[in-house]
């Protein structure tokens, strides 16, 4: 490759170096990067792509995978800049063909939608999220008859939750309850018949959940017997965060790459934070040996992201673990300020102390979206909320409640899913249900003709509804068999299911205003998709995960605070983060249960929301907090003790600082001019 002062390679560090030319720009051996938070691991495969594309890989048999829509996005971004450097504007034409990138789902659903004939499936598939999945598992214990009876039956999230369990660890359904449900073991029988129902009806409703994308892509592979074809449509498989992938996805891999040949993985034991959702740690420990002995490992040392001070403090916190590999990060960033530890008062105080901070922080020029406050549960952000829009702080919420999941859009998009897919039971009742005088024994009626009918079109309408039904109904239908061949384009056949919508609208909700608004904003994003079946691939998949004051994803040039669980921070860094609630019962959330593996999880959480830092980090703790009255004794405050991952032996990495209670009166605001329209904002917040 040619060689000149802006070459990239120039400024890496040698074992960077090495994992980004490894092979030489061509089909190289299985190469695993395993290093700490901060070490440029994803810098690393960002480089290791444009040189790939740079060495004259053919992009469109590169396949990019990582946990996020936009971490992939970003990341093709910012290789094609890198090759641009030194290929000048070839490379973009050449980086446009980098289209396989994205989440494991996205490109599964991607090749199902593509392979589906061979496999008995219908192509025009559409995907059910967590919330669609449970309402046709409930669909499915209700015809099972499992959910009466003395003994009470786990809820439909919880037969959901066991049943994803054991499909992404590809463990058995008895493991599966001993390790994680031991209380619902003894429903070992009519789980077992309740989750082939489960099956038997999602087959029925040509639809799949998101278990199913990698499920059928792995028997794609290993039962259809398409490993060497759909493997040989690439040359290069790259994973990011890979310490977080279950064993269906490794499997997946494997089928891909059996040797492991043309395959990167790059990612950190200590990070891993996803084992309830079955990700298997041993997956990036094991690399080496399931490749063994042509898998090159590259570790990384130095760290670029944080200061010595924010490192020390993080590596005591993870080197307090009772498990794991000791990696001791280096960094040789200027000295900054010790972490502060801060105690407060009380959740008000903390509140207050994160507001101050962040406007002193932007007199002093650093703008709102270098600062994150991050938080273990979503909703332990609230009351910041509150106080950040009483004050004109703008911000954005990643992680949270989302904007998808109000009501109105899900009606509008359980329509369009209708549309596409006729045999989508769950969506057909959320739809044929909003129709005044049609209920559940007629949305039956009419789904079971649809599911039967070969002409959907047709047998939709020679169905008979209710008298008091049917001026509306007939509106339903011509909506189906206007938008449902495709004449009218996209986004105008989301238009048109608006326009539909829009009298249903009226009549359900007293506040149509800003709900309305809700729905241009989703056209507006659908704008940015090609067709109707990308789009709700796509939005079901990944949805916009930020909720603003503006109830829609903010705009590039806009300066906002962000506010993140530390889940949906990874990857990511800031100039300065606050974390919220640094208390026991917060992190660890008093959900774990408090085996050691558990709490291990806990502690990598609280080591990802301190690696994020690169310049200034808080820990806050607050000393009271507010609970609503469970049982008899009502409201109270209960008393909070500082998280036990920093103990007293640790606390000389940290500034301690105990912040006074702040005077109300000085809460200053930031003068934007701008109004707020809060009654949207909590109305974001709580659904
Ligand atoms: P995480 O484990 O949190 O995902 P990571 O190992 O992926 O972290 P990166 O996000 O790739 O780390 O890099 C951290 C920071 O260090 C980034 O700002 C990146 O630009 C910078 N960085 C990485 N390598 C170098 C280098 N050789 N020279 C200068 N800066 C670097
Ligand atoms: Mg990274």
């Amino acid at each position: 490759a040619l060689r000149t002062d802006s070459d990239p390679l120039e400024r890496l560090n040698p074992a960077q170096r090495a994992a980004v030319v490894h092979g030489g720009g061509g089909v190289a051996g299985p190469l695993l990067v395993i290093a700490g938070a901060g070490t440029g691991k994803t810098h690393t495969l960002v480089h290791r792509l444009a040189h790939l594309v740079r060495s004259g890989a053919d992009p469109r048999r590169i396949l990019l995978m990582t946990f996020s829509r936009r971490a992939a996005a970003e990341m093709v971004r910012r290789a094609e800049r890198l090759a641009v450097e030194t290929m000048g504007p070839t490379a973009e034409v050449l980086a446009r063909g980098l289209t396989w990138a994205g989440t494991f789902h996205a490109m599964g659903a991607r090749l199902l939608r593509e392979y589906a004939p061979a496999i008995g499936l219908d192509p025009g598939f559409t995907i059910h999220d967590r919330e669609d999945s449970a309402d046709l598992m409930a669909l499915a214990r209700h015809r099972l008859g499992v959910a009466g009876g003395p003994r009470r039956f786990p809820a439909k999230s919880t037969c959901l939750a066991i049943y994803s369990r054991a499909v992404n660890a590809r463990a058995p359904l008895d493991e599966v309850l001993r390790d994680a449900f031991p209380w619902c073991a003894e429903w070992h029988g009519e789980l077992k018949s309740l989750f082939a129902t489960y099956v038997e009806a999602k087959q029925a409703s040509a639809v799949l959940d998101y278990d199913d994308l990698l499920l059928y892509w792995h028997g794609l592979m290993q039962e259809a017997g398409l490993a060497a074809e759909i493997g040989g449509r690439f040359d290069h498989v790259l994973v990011d965060e890979y310490q977080d992938t279950n064993r269906l996805q490794s499997g997946i891999l494997l089928a891909l790459r059996p040797n492991g040949d043309g395959l990167t993985v790059v990612g950190d034991d200590a990070q891993s934070i996803y084992a309830f959702r079955a990700a298997e740690v041993r997956n990036i420990l094991d690399f080496p040996d399931a490749f063994s002995p042509r898998a090159t490992v590259v570790t990384l040392e130095q760290n670029y992201r944080s200061t010595p001070e924010i490192l020390a403090a993080a590596n005591a916190v993870i080197g307090e673990a009772t498990e794991g590999f000791r990696k001791e990060l280096r960094s040789d960033r200027p000295a900054g300020p010790r972490p502060r530890l801060a105690t407060v008062w009380d959740e008000a105080c903390q509140v207050d102390l994160i507001c101050r901070d962040v406007l002193a922080a932007r007199e002093e020029g650093l703008a709102l979206r270098e600062q994150a406050v991050l938080f273990r549960t979503a909703h332990h952000s609230g009351p910041l909320e509150v106080e950040l829009v009483r004050r004109n702080i703008p911000f954005v919420k990643f992680g949270g409640l989302k904007f998808l999941d109000a009501a109105h859009v899900k009606d509008v998009l359980a329509t369009l899913r209708l549309v596409q897919n006729p045999r989508d039971r769950v969506s057909g009742f959320r739809v044929l249900q909003l129709i005044p005088g049609i209920g559940a024994a007629t949305a039956t009626t009419v789904l079971d003709t649809l599911a039967d009918a070969a002409d959907p079109d047709e047998a939709l309408s020679a169905v008979r509804v209710p008298a008091r039904a049917n001026a509306q109904w007939q509106e339903f239908v011509a909506l189906f068999r206007q938008v449902r061949p495709g004449k009218l384009g996209w986004p105008g056949e989301l238009e048109a299911v608006r326009q539909w919508y829009e009298p249903h609208l009226e009549r359900r909700h007293d506040d149509a205003a800003p709900r309305r608004a809700d729905l241009l904003q989703l056209e507006a994003i659908a704008a940015g998709f090609g067709d109707r079946t990308r789009f709700l691939t796509e939005i079901t998949l990944d949805p916009p995960s930020a909720t603003s004051d503006e109830s829609g994803p903010p705009h590039r040039d806009e300066d906002y605070l962000i506010l993140s669980t530390i889940h949906s921070a990874k990857g990511q860094e800031w100039r300065r983060v606050h974390v919220l609630n640094g208390v026991d019962g917060c992190i660890p959330s008093d959900l774990a249960t408090g085996t050691s593996a558990e709490i291990n999880e806990e502690r990598r959480l609280f080591y990802v929301a301190m690696t994020r830092a690169r310049d200034e980090l808080t820990v806050i703790v607050p000393q009271r907090f507010y609970v609503h009255g469970q049982s008899k004794r009502g409201d109270r405050h209960v008393y909070a003790s500082r998280t036990r991952f920093i103990p007293d032996r640790l606390l000389g990495h940290f500034e301690v600082a105990r912040i006074p209670v702040a005077t109300a009166t000085a809460a200053p605001a930031l003068a934007t001019g701008a109004t707020v329209d809060l009654a949207s904002r909590m109305r974001a917040m709580w659904g």
